[in-house]
């Protein structure tokens, strides 16, 4: 830092930059009305769903089971754990998701894929950041699933990194992109049964010898847009944990339930 910074041009004062802002906000809203994330009506604020359109989401919220975040028909007790949880208990502490895998969250997942809508990871993210609430204590590291580099190729973008940011911005949160890689790729998880789902991503994921160093003894939030039957971050965390990382949480957009409204 020298004369030359001194003599750079004062930015705006705050007031005027603000205004300014705001001024060309305003004008950007006549050209462009912000559209609605998913039937693209207009809508008073941007990255928004209009009000019919999110009344067709289906938001998961108590009772629901502590460990796999799957919503109860009644409420059972603090300590209730779902038949799930019991029978086959996962390596991860808690999963939670903000919404049902139905047909919107559905249509609004496969746009966050393929599409190239920032937005959408922001609308995604607000949902995941009330869904999660209990997993921002403490301070943990978001870590979202990876994709493996020839899908990322492919694609150019990866979802759960892109909602993973989102998050991070929203909760004030570190976001370690690349701390698990996958090792291999994978087939496509749709249409496999739970136990083809299980064997395809076993071992598919490594983390780096020095991460549990790196993140000196904080949880990890795994990131990832839909959970289906769990297997893929069930070995996200088991690839953690060799590591010696003990502490997992996981955060989903959505959440296929068998039975509960799926399309
Ligand atoms: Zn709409």
């Amino acid at each position: 830092m020298g004369s030359e910074a001194e003599i750079v041009k004062a930015p705006a004062p705050p007031r005027l930059a603000g205004f300014a802002r705001r001024a060309a906000g305003l004008a950007l809203d006549l050209l462009y009305p912000p559209l609605c994330l998913h039937c693209e009506t207009a809508v008073a604020a941007p990255d928004a769903l209009c009000p019919r359109c999110f009344s067709l989401l289906r938001p998961i919220s108590a009772p629901f089971c502590p460990v796999l975040g799957l919503p109860f028909e009644v409420p059972l007790g603090p300590e209730a754990r779902s038949a799930e949880a019991i029978a086959d208990p996962p390596p991860f502490d808690r999963a939670r998701s903000a919404v049902l895998y139905n047909e919107v969250a559905r249509k609004l997942v496969s746009r966050l894929k393929y599409g190239d809508r920032p937005e959408l990871a922001r609308l995604c993210a607000r949902l995941m950041h009330g869904a999660g609430r209990e997993l921002w204590a403490g301070d943990p590291v978001l870590v979202p699933v990876p994709l493996h580099r020839t899908r990322l190729f492919e694609r150019r973008y990866n979802q759960s990194a892109e909602l993973a940011r989102a998050l991070g911005r929203l909760a004030g949160l570190r976001v370690e992109p690349g701390l698990v890689r996958r090792t291999r790729p994978t087939r496509r998880q749709v249409g496999l049964s739970a136990d083809a789902r299980q064997r395809n991503v076993a071992g598919a994921f490594a983390v780096p010898a020095e991460a549990a160093l790196r993140l000196g003894g904080r949880r990890v939030v795994i990131v990832d847009d839909v959970v289906t039957t769990g297997s893929t971050v069930k070995a996200v965390t088991r690839a953690l944990n060799r590591a010696g990382i003990g502490n997992v949480d996981v955060i989903s957009f959505a959440r296929v339930v068998t039975g509960a409204d799926l399309p």
